[in-house]
């Protein structure tokens, strides 16, 4: 029975069309790069050629937040060059680049510092090349099954109708006894996905999360009711399906706020959905740099960002991070693990972290 906790949106979030578009030489001797050219002339877009994207350095605007504003909703098409993927640790083995960037704008997003002055959208044509490599990684690792996450510097559905790239991944690992994708979402646009032949080998995850937190740092992202129903559409379409709550944040009420979203995601998804369900809990962390970059870019943010309500958590790299107090990540894990099993006794949780 309905708990009228669900409430359809009043409008629809609309797929990302960009304002400006860039074109790296090379792209254009791909059909996709042609494709995208095509698409971008129909669309009426500006269009301009650049030698590299790293000289795309005179973006309009009059502020840095502007020329930040306008960043976020310039696509550059270019060539992934470097082929040699990063780790993922613990989502899975590796990260498969097939694009770079996001148009959202969510506070939070660490995107802000890991591209730093280049916050623009990269969307790579060489998908072949991406592929051939991912099937080394496959093979290198055998009999091991490899897992490949390709969320790791982008959301790639917002991204979807522009690239296509999604779906030769998802065709092309559905023929890999060996191989799995991975991604996660905040968008809803997930029509041109569900008609593919997947063979149960991608895991398609939503980001979710409390009402405050999707309300206040989430801006440009589908609307919670716009993912829940995608997800919907997503199990019945037999993906293997998951749910990222991210970032876990502590404010006024958070108890109410996950109970709430755990009982919403209950009423709202279908039987098929719950049998192979997983869940990726991350809590919320910042870095000194971090904290510079998201004041700058959002100086009205409710983020909290007191380095003396956290405690600091070393980093491999030099750089610490900011992460709860024991006792508060503690008391957030425990709680919402609780949720999960009492909603969802089937799922797993593959990690707190
Ligand atoms: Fe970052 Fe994801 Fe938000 Fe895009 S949707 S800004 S990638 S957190």
């Amino acid at each position: 029975m309905s708990t009228g906790l669900l409430v359809p949106p009043m409008r629809q979030t609309q797929v990302f069309v960009p304002e400006l578009v860039y074109f790296e030489p090379d792209a254009l001797n791909y059909s996709k790069g042609q494709r995208i050219f095509e698409w971008a002339q129909q669309q009426g877009l500006p269009i301009h050629m650049t030698t590299s994207h790293n000289r795309i350095t005179n973006l309009p605007g009059d502020s840095d937040i502007e020329k930040y504003k306008i960043a976020k909703r310039t696509l550059v098409v270019g060539i992934r060059k470097t082929l040699k993927f990063e780790p993922s640790k613990p989502s899975a083995e590796y990260a498969i680049p097939i694009a770079t960037g996001c148009m959202a704008h969510c506070h939070y997003c660490y995107l802000q510092t890991t591209l730093g002055a280049k916050p623009y959208i990269r969307v790579y044509v060489n998908t072949d090349d991406i592929m051939k490599a991912a099937k080394q990684y496959i093979e290198e690792r055998a009999p091991e099954i490899t897992r490949f996450e390709a969320a790791c510097t982008s959301d790639p559905v917002g991204l979807e109708h522009i690239s296509g790239s999604l779906k030769e991944l998802i065709e092309f690992m559905a023929q890999e006894p060996l191989g799995r994708l991975r991604f996660v979402t905040k968008f809803h646009h997930v029509e041109p996905l569900l008609h593919l032949k997947h063979n149960k080998h991608t895991r398609f995850r939503f980001s979710v999360n409390a009402d405050y937190v999707i309300k206040n740092f989430e801006p440009a992202t589908s609307s919670f009711y716009e993912r829940i129903s995608a997800a919907g559409k997503v199990a019945q379409a037999g993906y293997p399906l998951g749910f990222i709550i991210a970032p876990i944040i502590w404010h006024e009420g958070w108890e109410k706020g996950y109970q709430e979203l755990l009982e919403k995601l209950k009423e709202a998804l279908p039987s098929e959905a719950t049998s192979d369900l997983t869940f990726e809990l991350i809590q919320h962390r910042f870095t000194k740099t971090a904290k510079t970059v998201i004041q700058q870019r959002y100086p009205k943010t409710k983020l909290e960002l007191d380095e003396t309500k956290r405690k600091y958590k070393w980093g491999r790299w030099g750089q610490g991070k900011y992460v709860y107090s024991d006792d508060q990540a503690n008391a957030l894990r425990e709680f919402i693990t609780e949720q999960i099993f009492e909603k969802f006794p089937q799922s797993s949780i593959d990690y707190f972290t």
